[in-house]
């Protein structure tokens, strides 16, 4: 299996539109953030995890040319914003996406004429399909599970693919969700910045929650800018917890 962040930063991606603060006029290109978004490659199939405003460039960037599968996590403009730029995916067949239930309903409210009766020729062919909380589920015949996040009180939706698994914009885990996280090579999870925040986990509270999980290896995601500069926070972490950056990828068994 092959993982690639397409993206680590948070909603408003790294750097921040207008700051100047170190992280943002940073050299060091790991500190450049795109929107969360990590592809898995498995067993010849291309599965996007989110798709958020800078999928367009995160395609271009990694020369990604076929894409079987889009999970998205919740309805977030930061893990969906990209999903009309999946018209070039569509040419030959609709792409499908999984999402809760509320989150497919959010998606057809947020970009309507994709799914009239009557469609503007070019539309995005996307084919939504429920995730039911609690029911792994295939897509493109690949085994999926979903594990359930507290994004603060928001329930969103993370997954687990053979042994990796994606939580992206955790607050908490509900305790009967770790029994599902159980022997992970790769853990990859939300760290958004040091100081508290009431929907996103600190980076103690992230390393609290590898404590609990015992992956292998973990790879922070969604960072701001507000983290400190990688190659600093990157030394302060135990050997196997990593912040991740963009373009950062590895293959697993
Ligand atoms: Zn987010
Ligand atoms: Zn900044
Ligand atoms: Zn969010």
């Amino acid at each position: 299996m092959k993982i690639t962040f397409l993206g680590t930063g948070t909603s408003t991606g790294v750097p921040e539109i207008g700051c100047q603060c170190k992280v943002c006029t940073s050299p060091d290109k790991r500190d450049w953030r795109l929107r969360t978004s990590v592809l898995v490659e498995t067993e010849g199939k291309a599965i996007l995890l989110d798709c958020g405003p800078d999928f367009r460039w995160q395609m271009i960037r990694n020369k990604t040319y076929h894409l079987d599968a889009v999970l998205i996590s919740h309805e977030h403009y930061d893990h969906v914003g990209g999903l009309d730029d999946l018209r070039p995916f569509c040419r030959y067949h609709g792409v499908d996406i999984f999402a809760e239930e509320d989150v497919v309903e959010a998606i057809k409210t947020r970009i309507p004429y994709v799914f009239r009766e009557h469609k503007y020729p070019g539309v995005p062919n996307l084919e939504l399909h429920d995730v039911t909380p609690g029911q792994p589920f295939t897509a493109a015949g690949i085994p999926v599970i979903p594990i359930r996040v507290m994004h603060g009180k928001l329930p969103i939706l993370g997954y687990r693919i053979g042994n990796m698994a994606y939580l992206t914009d955790v607050k908490t885990l509900p305790d009967e969700e770790y029994a599902k996280l159980k022997g992970l090579d790769v853990l990859i999870i939300t760290a958004l910045r040091k100081e508290y925040h009431p929907t996103h986990e600190t980076v103690s509270e992230a390393l609290d929650n590898i404590k609990l999980i015992r992956p292998k290896e973990a790879y922070l995601i969604h960072m701001g800018h507000s983290i400190g500069l990688h190659a600093e926070v990157e030394k302060e972490l135990p050997q196997h917890v990593h912040l991740a950056y963009d373009e950062l990828s590895f293959e697993i068994d």
